[in-house]
């Protein structure tokens, strides 16, 4: 039988572009040498590992990318951008893909807590121009679903004595504080349509 030779492989620059405009993060300059696959906690969780990620991008299959669950499951520990060889802040993309499968709409895994925790902290930031830490722990808590599920378990008085030993150091404020350039820095936030949307979002 005759074969056909499978179609090459190309890569789509103009989605390269796309992310490069909106993020500064150059993903051309990567040659697949899976340092940051190699170092990233989180692969057993993941769908896709992060230079596959990297990968299907430059291969313009955005789509997948942005339905994939590894974007929720990363952490943004930063190891593999500490890693790159080529210094691609893999980190900052996969919080860039966070928000533009927000901005879409595309639903993320119900309760997932990196999603609680990249909402609760965005919304922080645009109502303060800070986090403040107290709040943004009890809003991820009830976000996540975790409050519940550490009261089951009895895991939250170990949380509550910790929380306690904070404050009684002075390392939890009672009481948020601001920034002067409030407003400046929500513009800045306002930019990224997800982090405004806290209410009625279906998807926590
Ligand atoms: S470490 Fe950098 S160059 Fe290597 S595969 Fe990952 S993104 Fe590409
Ligand atoms: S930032 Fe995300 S992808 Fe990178 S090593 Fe940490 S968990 Fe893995």
């Amino acid at each position: 039988m005759e074969q056909t030779a499978a179609a090459p492989l190309e890569v789509y620059f103009d989605l390269a572009e796309k992310v490069r405009d909106a993020t500064g993060i150059t993903v051309t300059a990567c040659y697949q040498c899976r340092k940051c696959t190699n170092g990233c906690p989180l692969t057993f969780a993941m769908d896709y590992y992060p230079d596959q990620i990297v990968r299907l991008l430059l291969l313009g299959r955005e789509e997948e990318v942005l339905h994939s669950a590894t974007i929720w499951v990363c952490s943004s520990c930063e190891t593999c951008t500490t890693r790159c060889p080529n210094d691609i802040d893999i980190a900052g993309l996969m919080d860039h893909l966070k928000s533009e499968a927000h901005r879409r709409g595309i639903v993320r895994p119900k309760g997932n807590p990196t999603y609680a925790f990249h909402k609760v902290f965005l919304d922080d930031i645009a109502r303060r121009g800070r986090v403040f830490e107290s709040g943004l722990l009890n809003r991820y808590l009830l976000k996540s679903g975790e409050w519940k599920a550490k009261l089951e378990t009895g895991t939250l008085w170990g949380d509550l004595r910790l929380g306690w030993a904070l404050f009684s150091r002075r390392r939890l404020p009672l009481f948020p504080h601001g920034v002067m350039n409030k407003q400046e820095i929500r513009s800045l936030i306002e930019e990224e349509p997800g982090a405004a949307e806290t209410e009625g979002d279906e998807n926590t």
